[in-house]
This record gives structure tokens, C-alpha cells and sequence, in this order.
């Protein structure tokens, strides 16, 4: 199978040392194997994300002379390469999601997210979301939205479930999913999250290898269980370690 690696920055600030390791394996992954190197910008954070900064980035690639054959700039079959201007696409799963039953709307408020949170941390668990909102009735659904609330969407996680993952750097990597509540894909604007936007883009893309630091490894199961949901290819992983300064900081 032909090589299709990507550095997906999200642009919230300059170019930092791990991402440019990040973005110099992949380049040279693709280069080494004859393969596509693709440049992919992350800019659902709407508050954190700023044009200025995914220039910055840009040129920051440029002077490394990291150069991707696909994607911002280039152009390429899979595009747009910005994923705000793709979320036509991912609405479009998200229907699908819904409608077979991996998601639901969530209604609940920040507050009774905060209650349980508390809750479960005086139980000395793991706070997590418990699927408070997993089966309303069609009554109560109409009721929260007469109220004026905004939902969110959840991915319904299945239980028992371990997930494998055979990292390409760190090994077999395993993760329960009794540990992971359900999670948000949509935020109550329409915006994706990360977790949910990266596997689309992954998987319509085609990406074989993800690449990327480490601090993404506790992600990957929650990406893994979207791409099963959907029926969709799961890419091979590399989690590469993080550059720390002297005091363990990244
Ligand atoms: N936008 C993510 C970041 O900058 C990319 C993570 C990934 O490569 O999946 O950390």
C-alpha cells in the first residue's frame, strides 16, 4: 500500500519543537517510502485558532524546506485541508451516527456536568460521564428543547470493550472502554471536537501511518471506536516521544 502520512497542526500559536519533529518524521517517512505527505490544519478550536498563526506555521515549514505534496496550498483530491471548511462533511456522519444509534444528544448543563464530575471524584472514581442523556424519551427531548438548550452530540461508548492498540513506536498499547464516558463529537455549536474531526479526515484521506507525538496516545482508543463505529479503515499508529526541557516540561 502506498505511504500516506499527514502533520495536522492546530494553529493556535507559532510553530513549536515537537510539532516540527512531528511534521519532519512524516516528511521524511513519505520522502523514504515514495510515498504523500499531506498538511492538514486543525482549526475547530474557534477561540485559540487564528489565520496569523497558521501562516506562521507555514512559513515555519518552509524554512525547515519540509514540503508536503498534498494539502493548504497545494491542493489535492481530498480537500478542503482546513477543517472548518469541512463540516458539511462531518455532518454528514454525524447523521449517520445518530441515526444507528453510536450517538445521541446530550442536553445536560454545565452545572449537572459539574455535580456528577464532583460526585464521582468524592467516590474516588474516574469522572467520566455516566449516559445521563443516552435514552430520552422523545418527550423529554422536546422538553429540553423548549427550554432553549443547545445539545451536544455524545459518542455512545460500547462496554467491555478492550481496545488494542499495536503502536508502531510503543508496542501493544490496551485500554478499556469501561474507562472512557461517552464523549462530545459535536459541541452544542456545531463544531466538531479534535477526537472526531481527525478520524474523518484521517480515514477520507486515507492516511496508513498516523505520526504523531505522544501526548495523542490517550486519544487514540476514543479515535479507534469512531473508525469501528463507522465502519472505516483504522490507520497504523506512532506515538513519538515528547521533547521535555530539563525540568520534564514539554
Ligand atoms: N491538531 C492536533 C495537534 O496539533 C494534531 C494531532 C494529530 O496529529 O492527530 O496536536
Amino acid at each position: 500500500m502506498t505511504v500516506k502520512v499527514r502533520f495536522a497542526p492546530s494553529p493556535t500559536g507559532p510553530l513549536h519543537i515537537g510539532g516540527a519533529r512531528s511534521a519532519l518524521f512524516n516528511y521524511l517517512f513519505a520522502e523514504g517510502k515514495g510515498g504523500t505527505f499531506i498538511l492538514r490544519i486543525e482549526d475547530t478550536d474557534l477561540e485559540r485558532s487564528s489565520r496569523e498563526s497558521e501562516e506562521g506555521i507555514i512559513d515555519a515549514l518552509h524554512w525547515l524546506g519540509i514540503n508536503w505534496n498534498e494539502g493548504i496550498e497545494v491542493g489535492g483530491e481530498n480537500g478542503p485541508y482546513r477543517q472548518t471548511e469541512r463540516l458539511a462533511t462531518y455532518q454528514e456522519y454525524t447523521s449517520k451516527l445518530l441515526q444507528e444509534g453510536h450517538a445521541y444528544l446530550c442536553y445536560c448543563s454545565e452545572e449537572e456536568l459539574e455535580q456528577e464530575r464532583q460526585e464521582l471524584i468524592a467516590r474516588g472514581e474516574t469522572p467520566r460521564y455516566l449516559g445521563k442523556c443516552r435514552s430520552l424519551t422523545e418527550g423529554q427531548r422536546q422538553a429540553f428543547e423548549t427550554e432553549g438548550r443547545k445539545p451536544v452530540v455524545r459518542f455512545k461508548v460500547p462496554e467491555g470493550q478492550q481496545i488494542v492498540i499495536n503502536d508502531l513506536v510503543r508496542g501493544k498499547v490496551m485500554f478499556e472502554s469501561d474507562d472512557i464516558g461517552d464523549y462530545i463529537i459535536v459541541k452544542s455549536d456545531g463544531i466538531p471536537t479534535y477526537n472526531y474531526a481527525v478520524v474523518i479526515d484521517d480515514a477520507l484521506m486515507k492516511i496508513t501511518q498516523v505520526i504523531r507525538g505522544e501526548e495523542h496516545l490517550s486519544n487514540t482508543p476514543r479515535q479507534i471506536l469512531i473508525y469501528e463505529a463507522l465502519g472505516m479503515k483504522v490507520p497504523d499508529f506512532a506515538h513519538i516521544s515528547l521533547i521535555l526541557n530539563t525540568e520534564g516540561r514539554k
